[in-house]
């Protein structure tokens, strides 16, 4: 049964403690479920739907079939050879399946918090927040991440509202209603701001959507005055352009104000992932993660256009 989303019910996939690449200091992460774009090189391919979702680890699978005798919406499935397989698509998260599997071969992705409930699960990470760490000896916090938290962006006012004191950073497309960035605007700390790709047909394509609104919204945070880090996604052959560095020396130009820009060197965690879920993947993502050279690469070609403030992540 999948729970209505209200300002206090979210979803999330995952909870991360010990966190340091997610803004400042040692962090948790709260990743919420749930994105209005569609990136192709997603490394959360299951933060994308906004509803729980079955996970299938075909490698941990024996095939004893006996999920398939508890699925009664005929997702879990026998092929003619015998064998084992899912449709995703039949899936309606029930979550029986799970309780027969003893190989750990199953799972559901997305769970609903109350935000006192988020408040307890996080309560014991508290301790470290204060502690000088991370990359740079600041302080840590909460990091809103996904996903994209903006689609929860009453919930997380009401949470944010229950940890006074507590910094708080969210990463985000940009892609929300300026509604959306009014509720939380006084309750977060820093922006990580990701700017996916400047060109905006490739952005549409490779993203799903336009990228104008994320510009208005960038605009938006600068003019209020918000700390902004600009968080870079890099994949190689797909948006490492001259043009997507010229047109991000340009926005730091612009917005002189803005921390820094954190290079995001591609992986490939997200192709395993996508798999579990049935997702197709696109043969035009790199199988190989971004290598050193790659990388150095990017940050020159960054330094040459005038960044000094453009770092890896
Ligand atoms: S119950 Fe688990 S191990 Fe058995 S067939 Fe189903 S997924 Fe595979
Ligand atoms: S979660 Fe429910 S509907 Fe989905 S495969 Fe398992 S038993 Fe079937
Ligand atoms: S914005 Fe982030 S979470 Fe959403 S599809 Fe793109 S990479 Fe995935």
């Amino acid at each position: 049964m999948i729970e209505p989303v209200t300002d206090n019910r979210a979803l999330v996939f995952d909870v991360q403690s010990f966190s340091i690449h997610d803004g400042p200091g040692i962090r948790t992460t709260v990743f919420f479920k749930g994105c209005p774009l569609n990136c192709m090189w997603c490394h959360n391919p299951e933060s994308k739907k906004a509803k729980p979702e079955l996970v299938y680890h075909q490698n941990l699978c024996v095939g004893c079939l006996l999920c398939v005798g508890v699925c009664e919406s005929g997702a879990q499935l026998v092929l003619p050879d015998g064998t084992h397989a899912v449709n995703h698509g039949a899936c309606t998260g029930c979550g029986k399946c799970i309780e027969v599997c003893c190989y750990g071969a199953l799972d559901i992705s997305g769970k609903t918090y109350s935000p006192e409930e988020l408040c307890e699960k996080i309560s014991g990470d508290k301790r470290y927040f204060n502690l000088e760490g991370g990359k740079n000896g600041e302080r840590g916090g909460i990091t809103f991440s996904g996903g994209e938290p903006l689609r929860y962006a009453g919930f997380i006012a009401n949470f944010c509202a229950l940890i006074p004191g507590v910094h708080t950073a969210m990463e985000t497309s940009g892609y929300g209603s300026r509604e959306d960035f009014e509720k939380i605007i006084d309750c977060i700390d820093i922006f990580l701001f990701d700017i996916k790709m400047i060109n905006a047909v490739e952005h549409k394509k490779r993203c799903g959507v336009d990228n104008e609104l994320i510009f208005r919204n960038l605009e938006f945070l600068y003019a209020s005055k918000k700390k902004i880090v600009l968080r870079l996604p890099l994949i190689q052959g797909i948006n490492d352009t001259e043009e997507q560095f010229d047109g991000v020396a340009e926005l730091l130009r612009k917005y002189p104000e803005i921390e820094r820009a954190e290079i995001l060197p591609y992986h490939n965690f997200g192709i395993a992932k996508a798999e579990s879920l049935g997702i197709e993947v696109s043969p035009e993502l790199p199988r190989l993660n971004a290598g050193k050279e790659t990388i150095e690469k990017w940050l020159g070609a960054s330094r040459e256009r005038g960044c000094a403030n453009v770092y890896c992540a």
